[in-house]
Parts: C-alpha cells; sequence; structure tokens
C-alpha cells in the first residue's frame, strides 16, 4: 500500500516532455504551437455503470484513455496532453501498476504526457482530461455538414454492444465472435490518425459512442440538415453477419454505442481521396448515406429508398 504523494510518484508522475511543466506543481504548464489551438475534452467512467468492479484494470488504464483521445481524433485534433483524477477506495499497488501500464501504452503509442490529475480515496471511478492542437481553421466540427455530403463511417459499428448482450444472456456468440467483441469493448481503438487526415476533407465528423444513428442526430442538429443512411450500407463484422437476432443486430450497429468510430461528413467530389486514405491506414471507412437539405433528423432507409424504423432496444444498453 502507497501513500498518496507515493502512489503518484511510483504510477503516473513521469519526467516532462513536450510540456513546459508536468506532474508535481500546482499546475501543469502547455503551449499549442503557433497557429493552433487547444482541444480539451473529459470523460468520467464510473465503476458500476461504466464498467463492472472488477473489470481488468490494465483494459481499463487503456480504455478510459481511449474514450478521450476519440473524441479529440473527432475534432482533428493531434493528442499532446492528458490529466487523470481518480477515486480509488483502496491503495491496491498490483491493480495501480496495471492500470498505469494499460494507460501508458496507449499514451505512449499516440505521444500522449500525462501531465497532472488528482487522487482521491472513494468509490472507483476515473475522469480523464485530454488536451489535443489542431490549426484553427481545420478543427472538425458537428455544424459544417451540407445538403448532398456523403455520410462516412470508419471501420464498424455494434461489436462493443453484441458482446454487453452476450455478458447479459441476450445473444450467444461463438468463442471467435465473442473474443472480438470484447476487444471492441474493453479495448477501443480510437481514430486518432483518421482524424488528423480528415482535416480539410470532412465537412463535419463525430465519434460514435451513443450509438450511430444518435451521433449523427448530433451533427444533423448542428449542421440545420438531415442525414439519410441505408441500412444495406452500414458494414457487418464476421459476428454482426453471423447474429441471427436480426432486431439485436439491427440495435446493436444502429444503436448501441460504445463503438469509438468516427462517423463523418464529406463533399462526394472528395470520394477518391477518401477510398486512397483507407487504403493507406489500412482502416476500413464506408459510404452508408447522404446529408439531405431540411432540419429532418435521421432516417433510415431499405434498398428501395423506403424509411425502415429505427431500432428500438436502445435502452437494453444503457
Ligand atoms: P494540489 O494539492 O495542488 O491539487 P496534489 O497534491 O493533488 O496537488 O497533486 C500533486 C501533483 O501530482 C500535482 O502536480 C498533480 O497534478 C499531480 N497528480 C495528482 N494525482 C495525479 C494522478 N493520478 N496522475 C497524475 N498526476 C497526478
Ligand atoms: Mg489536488
Amino acid at each position: 500500500m502507497s501513500s498518496e504523494f507515493e502512489l503518484i510518484r511510483r504510477f503516473f508522475a513521469r519526467p516532462a516532455r513536450s510540456a513546459v511543466l508536468g506532474v508535481g506543481d500546482d499546475c501543469a504548464l502547455v503551449a499549442p504551437e503557433p497557429g493552433n489551438v487547444l482541444a480539451v475534452t473529459t470523460d468520467m467512467l464510473l465503476a458500476g455503470r461504466h464498467f463492472f468492479p472488477d473489470a481488468d484494470p490494465e483494459k481499463l488504464g487503456h480504455k478510459a484513455l481511449a474514450v478521450n483521445l476519440s473524441d479529440l481524433a473527432a475534432m482533428g485534433a493531434r493528442p499532446c496532453w492528458a490529466l487523470l483524477a481518480i477515486a480509488l477506495p483502496e491503495a491496491d499497488d498490483a491493480w495501480l501498476a496495471a492500470f498505469a501500464r494499460g494507460f501508458f501504452a496507449l499514451a505512449d503509442r499516440h505521444g500522449v504526457e500525462l501531465v497532472g490529475g488528482d487522487t482521491n480515496r472513494g468509490p472507483l471511478a476515473i475522469a480523464i482530461t485530454a488536451i489535443g492542437q489542431v490549426p484553427q481553421a481545420q478543427a472538425l466540427r458537428r455544424d459544417g455538414a451540407r445538403a448532398g455530403d456523403d455520410v462516412w463511417l470508419s471501420g464498424a459499428t455494434g461489436e462493443a454492444a453484441l458482446a454487453l448482450a452476450h455478458l447479459r444472456g441476450r445473444a450467444r456468440l461463438e468463442p471467435r465472435a465473442l473474443e472480438d467483441c470484447l476487444a471492441r469493448l474493453h479495448t477501443p481503438e480510437p481514430r486518432v490518425a483518421l482524424g488528423e487526415r480528415l482535416r480539410g476533407i470532412a465537412s463535419a465528423s463525430i465519434d460514435v459512442s451513443d450509438g450511430l444513428l444518435a451521433d449523427l442526430g448530433h451533427i444533423a442538429e448542428s449542421s440545420a440538415v438531415g442525414a439519410e443512411v441505408s441500412l444495406e450500407l452500414v458494414p457487418r463484422t464476421a459476428a454482426l453477419a453471423a447474429c441471427r437476432d436480426e432486431t439485436l443486430a439491427r440495435a446493436c450497429l444502429l444503436a448501441g454505442g460504445d463503438d469509438y468510430e468516427l462517423a463523418f461528413t464529406a463533399p462526394a467530389g472528395r470520394r477518391a481521396e477518401l477510398e486512397a486514405l483507407a487504403r493507406e491506414l489500412g482502416l476500413r471507412l464506408t459510404r452508408i448515406g447522404r446529408i439531405a437539405a431540411g432540419n429532418a433528423g435521421v432516417r433510415l432507409l431499405d434498398a428501395a429508398g423506403a424509411t425502415v424504423p429505427a431500432p428500438a432496444g436502445w435502452d437494453h444498453f444503457r
């Protein structure tokens, strides 16, 4: 068992790199490069609400940072710094070492420096603040979608929600599919490289954390446009394709959440560029619909262009 300051020193303090001043003073000091603005975001994970209290601490360290990096990616920002506020029921050294391992493995891959935080005793809760930078005029916002733009999705949605459905006894996954889906649930990969490359290409962007249709709804609302998503264009991984319960499959794909993919819009003239970018990054980018004129929200369409009811079952995953 470590004291508070020992704990910070042992597990979280590392020498400052790009920060002017890192862990150890009352504030960290950071400076963006000239012409850049800071992109700042925070996300909290609570035991019992966002993860099971006995969750693997290494994966938790990864996910707590990943969900924040996903927000930076959605804005086209390059991640730089993070702050970690954590409440722990006890100072369990093995737990902290594993948490720090998961956190720093992801942080190091993206050049993120932990510059401060707060440590308290209490029910397990983790709040991370991530700070990135982006040239001011190139930040990807939710309000730039225009009628006629394509709607794009990175990777594929649904696997995290399908894993949860399995854990709750509402689906039965084969071992291979279960492994894929659990990895998506516990160790999502924030689309950082994609976000940066979408600068100057995407007209609007958001990360999919609350469900594809709900998050596209935020773009539609902010941009005062409608979005039309074609059900048959929404990609399905092998695990989703193998799901016999179509109602569940659609709920996972379209309303499941916890996906940490990017949904974005771009003018039709950028298609070739985006297809080349997908090949370069080795990441699937799929055109799943288009932006329509009028403040009409999000419509789900079948192959014939008729409206399909948006999936129910959203509450199952809350
Ligand atoms: P203060 O009392 O001024 O808020 P603290 O005693 O809480 O400072 O923290 C001491 C230093 O350790 C500060 O620089 C703070 O940012 C840092 N720190 C505290 N907890 C963490 C943590 N979990 N991860 C990284 N840095 C932390
Ligand atoms: Mg403090």
